[in-house]
């Protein structure tokens, strides 16, 4: 049986959280909002816990989870140093979308840090996220909340269609502000290794200290092997067949190969596919907007007739570079 708790995002009531934290700290499962997307938590230090994780996704064990902290208390707790550059981020982009990767402490379980001698560290900025860690007081580890390779949840709904029954509670608490994944990067590497990148942009971290890009950042899936264990893995897709094509130029011509193909692009660009069923992602003139439907609208595809979709590509900078990584691991095919 899976509880339902209602809150208010900005102002939650930490009588109604309570109730949550309590089942963390029984090794229960709860499903909670961040500022980025909904995350399945459990207690980081309950190896038992942390493992129903993984059955609920059916993630791959081999792919580790981010430990949420609410202090920095909570954060020397889980890594066994912290190099002088994380002070650097720390004070400047803590808390928010950024999850740093430090060499781990052997109280973390390895089913954690998928027995990797480094774990990933976050402190979410959501009120609710860092309410309720302190509430449970412990780190909460937790990854996405959709099931394995579906677009991560970025509402209540989308939840609720995966979750419901594979964990004790699920917060509700709205729509997620940002919509897509915390930017990672890796402190154990000199300079820093942008393994993910997410809302906070290459042109921020850069700001802070030299950082260095993986290649598996720009959003090729194929590597041999990973730094970061989830970049093998084809992810946020839907089950249809997606195709992303980057060349603008080339979206008729595309177009033209199928039977009712459907057509995201965003809402500046929908009077160009006239008879087509167009689904408007976001606008150019604001460009997290785009990032902050581009899940939601992957989903709603799932829900619509037809096989196809074909996607408008982006210009690979800001955050629309996140945006771009997204959709190239989703997408079956890139047409360049
Ligand atoms: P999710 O929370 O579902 O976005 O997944 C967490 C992401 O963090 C995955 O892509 C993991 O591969 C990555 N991650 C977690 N721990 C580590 C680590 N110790 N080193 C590198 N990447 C990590
Ligand atoms: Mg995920």
């Amino acid at each position: 049986m899976t509880e339902i708790i209602k809150v208010d995002p900005e102002n939650p009531d930490s009588e109604i959280l309570k109730k949550a934290a309590e089942v963390i700290k029984k090794g229960g499962l709860v499903v909670f909002p961040t500022e980025t997307v909904y995350g399945i938590g459990a207690n980081a230090f309950n190896e038992n816990a942390c493992r129903k994780i993984f059955k609920a996704k059916g993630r791959p064990q081999d792919n580790p989870l981010i430990v949420h902290i609410s202090s920095i208390d909570m954060l020397y707790d889980v890594v066994s140093s912290v190099p002088r550059i994380a002070y650097e981020f720390i004070d400047k982009l803590w808390p928010g979308p950024l999850t740093l990767i430090m060499k781990k402490k052997s109280n973390v379980p390895d089913i954690v840090s998928a027995s990797l001698p480094t774990v990933a560290v976050r402190m979410p900025s959501h009120p609710v996220a860092n309410l309720l860690i302190e509430l449970s007081g412990c780190p909460i580890a937790a990854p996405s909340a959709n099931l394995s390779g579906k677009p991560s949840p970025t509402s209540f709904e989308h939840v609720k269609d995966d979750m419901m029954g594979r964990v004790d509670v699920i917060i509700d608490a709205g729509e997620t502000p940002l919509g897509i994944e915390s930017t990672i990067i890796d402190l154990t590497k000199d300079p820093p290794v942008l393994l993910r990148p997410g809302p906070l942009t290459l042109e921020q971290i850069s700001r802070i200290s030299e950082i260095e890009v993986h290649k598996g950042a720009l959003g090729e899936i194929s590597l041999d092997k990973p730094p970061s264990p989830g970049m093998k893995y084809r992810h946020y897709a839907p089950e249809k067949r997606l195709i992303l094509v980057k060349n603008m130029d080339k979206m008729k011509a595309v177009l033209r190969n199928f039977n009712d193909p459907i057509v995201i692009c965003p809402k500046e660009h929908k009077e160009m596919y006239k008879g087509y069923k167009v689904l408007a992602l976001g606008s150019l003139e604001r460009e997290y907007s785009i990032a902050h439907e581009l899940f939601k609208i992957l989903r709603e595809t799932d829900k619509m007739k037809g096989e196809v979709v074909v996607v408008e590509g982006f210009p690979e900078k800001g955050i629309l570079f996140s945006v771009m990584n997204r959709l190239k691991k989703a997408a079956s095919e890139v047409i360049e």
